[in-house]
Order: structure tokens, then C-alpha cells, then sequence
């Protein structure tokens, strides 16, 4: 209905949608001072290299506590963020945020990491962006090639000549590419490989039930066959029990991602989880709250 409600030049009112719609104005107006007032945080969700043990990556998820609505999932505010043009400054506030985290496993000796970082296409279809989240990682002294940016194609509009060239530009720069949600939308593998894409990630939905659904089971081990052919890395997100982990391992995925191996938890926690030494987490969090 919300396709349809686009296509019509006018507004149909209903009681619902004025309700949405007011909803949706007030987190439009209250996210620009959220990104100010410190209400934004990045959760880490961890996730396994199959073939390595030593480097324990994680995803990366804003999060966002609301003074009046509580937690509000990324899913409704990203998406208000790319309508009304929010979404640029959002991005700079994760890479930035993202780099101080980074920054606070290197200052402590930590350089076994790697972390996803999830970007909008609405990021790329803005001239310079690859210059200025450069410009960002140079500054805290990282290494691109500990990033990865996850990309959801949402529309082929955007498949302009300015998000090809940050593509281009990006992947040059040592980043580690990734198409997320991969099977929903407009994704392919031909877009992948024509594309300076490293790595494609399977939509959930399609993990989700794995061990009972036949046909997911045919569609992901298609998938990953395709993809190898194609040099492309497989990470699959959603795994909710060890049946379907040790299946997508057997497949040969080469990440994995989902509550089973571990939710995603606030930065201490996670340093927590990757590591026993207390001590030390413990001072990588308050030293956090300086500025690097
Ligand atoms: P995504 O990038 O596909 O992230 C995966 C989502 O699946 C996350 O939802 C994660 O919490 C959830 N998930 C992971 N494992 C499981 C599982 O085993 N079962 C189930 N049911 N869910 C699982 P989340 O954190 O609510 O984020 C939703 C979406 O919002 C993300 O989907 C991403 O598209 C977007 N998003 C999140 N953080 C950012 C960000 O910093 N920047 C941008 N541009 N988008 C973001
Ligand atoms: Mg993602
Ligand atoms: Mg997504
Ligand atoms: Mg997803």
C-alpha cells in the first residue's frame, strides 16, 4: 500500500496514516538533534570466518533511543534518514563513530578485527564520498582493508555514474565490498560481478527456516555454487540454530551472521565477548568517551 500511496499525486487521508505520518515527522525533525545529543549508538553484531578462528568481525548496527518512543529500529529510521536527506550526515556520524571504536582496539593492541559497516546507496549517489569517509579512516590511522561497506540495492536509479565511480573509488581504496541483503530487491550476481563487489550477503529471510525449507536450501546452494564461479565471498546472516550453521558452513559460506552465534550488544559487550582479559575492555570503554 505504501507503493501505492507514492504513485497517487495526492494525499489520501486516513486516521492510520495521519497517525504514521505524524510519527514519521516528528523522528524526521528529532533525528538531526539525535545524531547531536549522543541518542545514537552502534551496536556490534559478532559474526565467524569459517576458515580462521584468530579474527573474531562483527556488523555493525545503529541504534537509536528515543527520549519518547524508546528504541526505534534502524529499518523505519534509515529509511526517514534517505527521504529527507539526512541520511549523508547519519553515515558520517556511523564511519566516524565506527573509526573510534576501531581506533580503541588498536590504541589497546587489538588489530585482529574486522568490522561491517552498513552504507546507503543514497551515500554513494553523493559526489566526494569516498574522499570523506578516506578522509575519516586516515585520520585514526586505519587500515581500509579491516572494513567492510554492506550495501543494499534498493532501485537501479542509483546506478548513476557518480555511486559507480565511489563504488570504483572505494574498492581502489582497499575496501572489502559487499551487497547485503542479497536475493531481495533488485540484487543479481551478474550486478555483483560487474561490479567491484567482494562479497555478497544472503538475505535472512532466506536462512531463516533453512533446515525445513527444500526450496531455500535450493536457492542458497545455488547461490553459493554461482558466486564461487564468480570470486565472490558468501555471508550468510539470520542463523538462528546450529543445525542451519553447520549446514551453511558444509555449503561453504564463508561468514556467518545470526542469534545463535551472538545478538547484537553495545561495544563493551562485544569486547567482552571477543576477548576474557576484563581489564582491558574495561579501559578500551572508558577510553572511548575520550576523542581520539
Ligand atoms: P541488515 O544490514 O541486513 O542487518 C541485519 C539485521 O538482521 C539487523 O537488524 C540484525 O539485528 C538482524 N539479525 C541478525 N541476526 C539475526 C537473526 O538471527 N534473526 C533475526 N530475526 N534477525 C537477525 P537491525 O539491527 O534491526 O537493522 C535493520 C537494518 O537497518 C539493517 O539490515 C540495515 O539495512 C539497516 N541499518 C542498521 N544499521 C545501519 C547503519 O548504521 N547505517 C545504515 N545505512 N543502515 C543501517
Ligand atoms: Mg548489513
Ligand atoms: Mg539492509
Ligand atoms: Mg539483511
Amino acid at each position: 500500500t505504501q507503493a501505492k500511496e507514492k504513485d497517487v499525486p495526492y494525499f489520501i487521508y486516513s486516521p492510520e496514516s495521519d497517525l504514521i505520518s505524524e510519527r514519521r515527522i516528528k523522528l524526521a525533525l528529532d533525528l538531526a538533534n539525535a545524531i547531536r545529543n549522543n541518542e545514537l549508538e552502534l551496536y556490534h553484531q559478532p559474526q565467524l570466518f569459517s576458515n580462521q578462528t584468530h579474527i573474531t568481525p562483527s556488523e555493525l548496527l545503529i541504534r537509536w533511543k528515543h527520549p519518547l518512543y524508546g528504541f526505534i529500529s534502524p529499518d523505519e529510521f534509515v529509511m526517514i534518514a534517505e527521504e529527507t536527506g539526512l541520511i549523508n550526515h547519519l553515515t558520517t556520524w556511523v564511519i566516524t563513530r565506527a573509526a573510534k571504536h576501531a581506533k580503541a582496539l588498536v590504541t589497546f593492541g587489538i588489530h585482529d578485527f574486522h568490522f561491517a559497516i552498513n552504507v546507503s546507496a543514497h551515500d554513494l549517489s553523493k559526489d566526494g564520498f569516498c574522499h570523506e569517509i578516506c578522509n575519516i579512516f586516515k585520520r585514526h590511522n586505519l587500515l581500509t582493508n579491516q572494513f567492510t561497506l554492506e550495501l543494499t540495492e534498493t532501485t537501479h536509479s542509483l546506478d548513476s555514474e557518480t555511486f559507480n565511480k565511489n563504488l570504483f573509488d572505494l574498492s581502489e581504496a582497499g575496501f572489502n565490498l559487499a551487497i547485503d541483503d542479497f536475493g531481495t530487491g533488485y540484487s543479481s550476481l551478474t550486478y555483483a560481478s560487474d561490479h567491484p563487489f567482494d562479497d555478497i550477503k544472503i538475505d535472512k529471510q532466506f536462512i531463516q527456516d533453512f533446515f525445513n525449507s527444500e526450496k531455500h536450501q535450493a536457492i542458497v546452494k545455488a547461490t553459493i555454487t554461482m558466486a564461487k564461479n564468480l570470486d565472490l565471498n558468501v555471508t550468510a546472516e539470520g542463523i538462528e540454530d546450529g543445525v542451519t550453521l553447520e549446514l551453511l558452513k558444509e555449503l561453504g559460506c564463508d561468514k556467518l551472521q545470526g542469534y545463535y552465534i551472538a545478538k547484537p550488544m553495545p561495544f563493551n559487550e562485544y569486547l567482552k565477548w571477543r576477548s576474557p582479559n576484563f581489564e582491558t575492555h574495561t579501559k578500551i570503554g572508558e577510553n572511548l568517551t575520550l576523542d581520539f
